[in-house]
């Protein structure tokens, strides 16, 4: 049985008094939501303030984002050490804005996350297609070659894939039931093929437009596992709707 996990993106949203203002009023909502993996990707800046709030609570935070040197002279740059160092669980690695404005290749998203596991990180390693990519019909070759390339080397230990088809992120177009336990079924045959058995064990959240409206549906297909959530994680009552999940 694969745990639910259900993810907050904060994306750049939110000073350090608007993160502390959020988690005083989430933690009330959730505090009974034992079945569930609870996470929030706040932004680097609000991780330190955040953990102290989250201690004796069943939430987790991730960083956005990580740097694939252990230290030394990469101004701007973040390691894993200093993410574990202010309570980090999880990195959110190859998220598509980091691909698309900040030029991640799959090589850089496997770096990354070599060095995340080293340190024990657990990993959300980001997949999905643009729209260009759906409508010319290379939907599964781009989910297959990010699969590949971006776990080249790498044990299913820690890893969690989500699936955010590019075009669905922060549109409001969510992906239908059908499109993404398609595309999640697909996803779960790769990773039979890189992990074996262990490929069943692996979470695999839907990402794109989840709202508390279409949590319940997206919940009830047979390989969506989770969720990691932009827009809608940014109010505590909308994203303790998601959290708390209807069971079909
Ligand atoms: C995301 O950024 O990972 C995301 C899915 O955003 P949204 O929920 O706003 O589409």
């Amino acid at each position: 049985m694969r745990k639910p996990f259900i993810s907050a993106n904060w994306k750049m949203n939110k000073t350090v008094d608007e993160s502390v203002d959020f988690m005083k009023a989430f933690v009330p909502f959730v505090k009974d939501s034992l079945d569930v993996e609870i996470v929030i990707a706040p932004p680097f800046t609000s991780l330190f303030i955040l953990n102290s709030l989250i201690k004796d609570t069943n939430i987790r935070l991730a960083a956005q984002n990580v740097f694939y040197e252990e230290k030394g002279a990469y101004t701007g740059e973040i390691s894993p050490s200093m993410l574990i160092n202010v309570g980090c669980s999880y990195v959110i690695i190859g998220h598509s804005e980091r691909r698309q404005y900040f030029f991640e290749t799959d090589e850089i998203v496997n770096k990354k996350i070599k060095l995340a596991r080293r340190y024990e990180l657990g990993v959300i390693m980001c997949i999905g297609e643009s729209l260009s990519e759906r409508e010319a019909g290379k939907t599964f070759d781009v989910l297959k070659r990010q699969v590949v390339e971006g776990l080249k080397d790498i044990s299913s230990n820690g890893i969690v894939i989500a699936y955010e088809p590019i075009w669905a992120i922060g549109t409001g177009k969510t992906a239908t039931t059908a499109q993404a336990q398609e595309a999640h079924e697909f996803i779960r045959k790769e990773l039979q093929n890189i992990f074996g058995d262990k490929a069943q064990e692996v979470r695999i959240l839907y990402g794109g437009s989840v709202t508390p409206e279409n949590i319940d549906d997206l919940m009830a297909c047979p390989d969506v596992d989770g969720a990691l959530v932009g827009g809608a994680s940014l109010k505590p009552d909308s994203f303790a709707r998601i959290v708390n999940f209807k069971r079909r």
